[in-house]
């Protein structure tokens, strides 16, 4: 098969070029012409020597992921599916925001880790993504949208339309390391995406040592899915908190914080009615990380899906929550759902992956523990706007 060379890095592709017996300034213009124009076709990467172009035809190509589907939301999420052959597929979303374009992107088809309250984890793990099939979504998002649509309406001299990449679609990328850092160093690179290493941001359910070594290979900016502040709840939700514990997952984080390029980190937590949503475990998640580690809270509101046996917090819990958070000084946000009608929202991306390791059959032999609504008397907590 011929080689993709969406999965080369500035560094792989200059190898390849002296490979071919080419120097190293035509990996630059042939990396150009791939990301900065979205150009696959290498007859009309003109100022490219002809040598070069011969030498390409027939052994390398730019292999765009086919496209299954786009779907677009009214609120102009556009979801795509993409599809990565022998039944699976993994899905792309852009969230295009006032200010920026973000692009939700996926590193493996289905997630071996199995969150309980994740769709694409209840499908279980068919495969890791290539970094030419990581980065192709990106490739495909942006010059899909900055071609005639202009899709921002500021969209002027500077024609970028995604300026933000978030890990956060299918997959565990740190399940998936050594094809994630090629592809996020196509991201950062000047002659390729040119993104700022605080707008790529690798979301991770907290693999211990992986995030030590993308603290020495590649610092973005870091998410951690917490979702719970004690072992024995996260153990349940996220189980390969098993493995290392929250306490060791934090070191970590304190660990990355010294190469990153945001002074802080983010916790993800997902907000699931009498699960993990009471007053008492959000005072818990304060004594855990403050002073500990330098970090903001984004609460998520739990997409439900169908097979979950979960429900959303409402929207009281969830402010009554982040008061907790905000009160003790911790900086706090609650993420707008978007795309929910087009089954773009966190936790909802399945693809047509096949349930090959049956995960979907334990889960649900194996309910989540409801904790006791201990705040249901706790009334004006619960009439408090954040
Ligand atoms: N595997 C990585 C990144 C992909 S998931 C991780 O777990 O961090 C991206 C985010 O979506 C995570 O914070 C995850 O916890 C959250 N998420 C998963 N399922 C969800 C759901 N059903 N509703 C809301 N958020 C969900
Ligand atoms: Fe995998 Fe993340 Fe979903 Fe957990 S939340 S199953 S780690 S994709």
């Amino acid at each position: 098969m011929a080689v993709n060379l969406l999965d080369f890095d500035l560094e792989g592709l200059a190898a390849y070029c002296e490979s071919l017996g080419e120097k190293r300034f035509r990996a630059v213009q042939l990396y150009r012409w791939i990301h900065q124009r979205g150009e696959s076709d290498f007859e009309k990467m003109s100022d490219l020597a002809k040598s070069l172009r011969a030498k390409l035809a027939g052994v390398a190509e730019v292999r765009a992921l086919p496209l299954i589907s786009e779907h677009r939301s009214a609120d102009g999420t556009i979801k795509w599916l993409f599809d990565v052959g022998d039944g699976n597929a993994v899905e792309s979303v852009y969230i295009p925001e006032d200010d920026r374009g973000t692009l939700c992107v996926s590193s493996q088809a289905g997630c071996a880790v199995g969150c309980r309250f994740c769709s694409t984890g209840h499908q279980g793990f068919s495969r890791n993504l290539s970094t030419g099939e990581i980065v192709a979504q990106l490739w495909f998002a942006e010059h899909r949208l900055r071609g005639a649509e202009g899709e921002r309406a500021n969209a002027t001299n500077d024609t970028r339309v995604v300026d933000n990449v978030v890990m956060m679609g299918m997959g565990e990328p740190l399940q998936n390391y050594a094809a994630l850092v090629p592809a996020l160093k196509t991201f950062l690179d000047d002659h390729a995406y040119g993104l700022s290493r605080r707008r790529v941001t690798v979301s991770t359910s907290g693999m211990v040592a992986m995030i030590d070594r993308l603290r020495e290979d590649c610092p973005v900016a870091l998410a951690v899915s917490l979702h719970a502040p004690n072992d024995a709840l996260r153990n349940e939700l996220v189980p390969l908190n098993r493995k290392d514990g929250i306490g060791a997952l934090l070191d970590a984080c304190v660990r990355y914080l010294d190469a990153a390029p945001r002074d802080f980190v983010t916790f993800e937590y997902c907000m699931l009615d009498g699960v993990n949503d009471t007053p008492e475990l959000a005072r818990e998640l304060v004594k855990l990380v403050k002073g500990r580690v330098p970090c903001k809270l984004n609460l998520i509101p739990f997409n439900p899906f169908p097979a979950s046996g979960l429900k959303r917090s409402s929207r009281e819990r969830v402010m009554a929550f982040a008061k907790v958070l905000q009160d003790a000084g911790i900086v706090t946000t609650v993420r707008k759902t978007r795309g929910d009608d087009i089954d773009a929202a966190c936790g909802q991306l399945a693809g047509e992956v096949q349930d090959r390791t049956r995960a979907h059959e334990r889960m649900v032999r194996a309910p989540v523990r409801v904790v006791r609504r201990m705040d249901r008397q706790d009334g004006p907590l619960q009439e408090t706007k954040a």
